[in-house]
């Protein structure tokens, strides 16, 4: 008992004083000291390590490390002893060596964490395309939804569950809520014959994926606007723009509570979320 007081009035200090939470926070991500290597390790290559998680060679994870955060459970830095053995747990969960390093191998286990909560993934896995959805359960949103003048069509019930989040969101970042732009939505439902005929005259078929079953076509998947990098279009897939809405406050807080509102994230692009169910309990 006297234990859980003490922890109890610890965290209310905490509470209390941001710069005491923020010591308190450093404190503890310098801990366990078992892991000083893997943590230097991940501080080193996080802008170095050469992989290829979605198909395309990429240098280094800092654009994952908010959703690596939150997936292993901690608030410490990716460079710190705590991060690293957050991900030795992640790791030995799910049968690997727990080294606690991000690598190759073991972005693979976060990946395959984030990709089987996606209902279209997996229906893709079992070689299946989901249907598109059908007109009569679209909703066109409104312009103060949208990123521009182009209509923008969503399932009545995602676009509830959109609306819901949006509001929340801009609630908690007062500071961002000031731009008309955050969090509206740049594409959403995309007719698979439009996506085909896009693909026939533009020659643009983003490697046939789109052109053949895109997850867009299920009035369930919603381009957010997030910011873009400078001189860098909203869904541009550079590495640049990519780490630059990773860092955004308003990307950070969708890792954090967009689960809460049915949304899960595609890993590779910040803008894209899927709405996957009712929301989490
Ligand atoms: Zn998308």
């Amino acid at each position: 008992m006297r234990v859980a007081l003490g922890l109890a009035a610890a965290l209310g200090l905490l509470v209390l004083a941001g710069g005491a939470r923020a010591q308190g926070l450093a404190e503890t991500c310098a801990e366990p000291r078992a892991y000083e290597a893997a943590a230097a390790a991940n501080g080193e290559r996080i802008l170095t390590l050469p992989f290829a998680p979605f198909g395309r060679p990429e240098t280094g994870w800092a654009a994952y490390a908010p959703l690596i955060m939150a997936e292993i459970g901690t608030a410490c830095p990716p460079e710190s002893n705590a991060f690293a053995a957050a991900l030795g747990r992640f790791q030995a969960a799910h049968g690997a060596p727990p080294d606690g390093t991000v690598s190759p191998e073991s972005f693979t286990l976060l990946k395959g964490v984030w990709q089987e909560r996606r209902p279209f993934v997996m229906a893709r896995v079992a070689k299946v395309c989901p249907d598109p959805a059908a007109a009569m359960d679209l909703v066109t949103l409104d312009r103060t939804e949208t990123a521009d003048d182009r209509p923008q069509q969503l399932r009545a019930d995602v676009a509830a569950a959109f609306r819901a989040m949006r509001a929340a969101a801009l609630k908690d970042l007062p500071e961002e809520a000031t731009s008309p732009d955050v969090l509206t939505v740049f594409s959403s439902y995309r007719d698979p014959a439009a996506d085909q005929a896009r693909c026939d005259v533009q020659g643009n078929c983003d490697g046939a994926g789109r052109a053949l079953c895109s997850p867009h076509r299920t009035g369930t998947a919603v381009d957010l606007y997030l910011g873009h990098a400078p001189g860098q279009a909203a869904d541009a897939t550079t590495p640049e723009n990519r780490l630059y809405q990773s860092r955004t406050p308003v990307y950070r807080w969708l890792v954090a509570h967009a689960a809460a509102f049915g949304f899960r994230p595609y890993a590779f692009e910040p803008w894209h979320w899927e709405w996957t169910g009712p929301p989490r309990p």
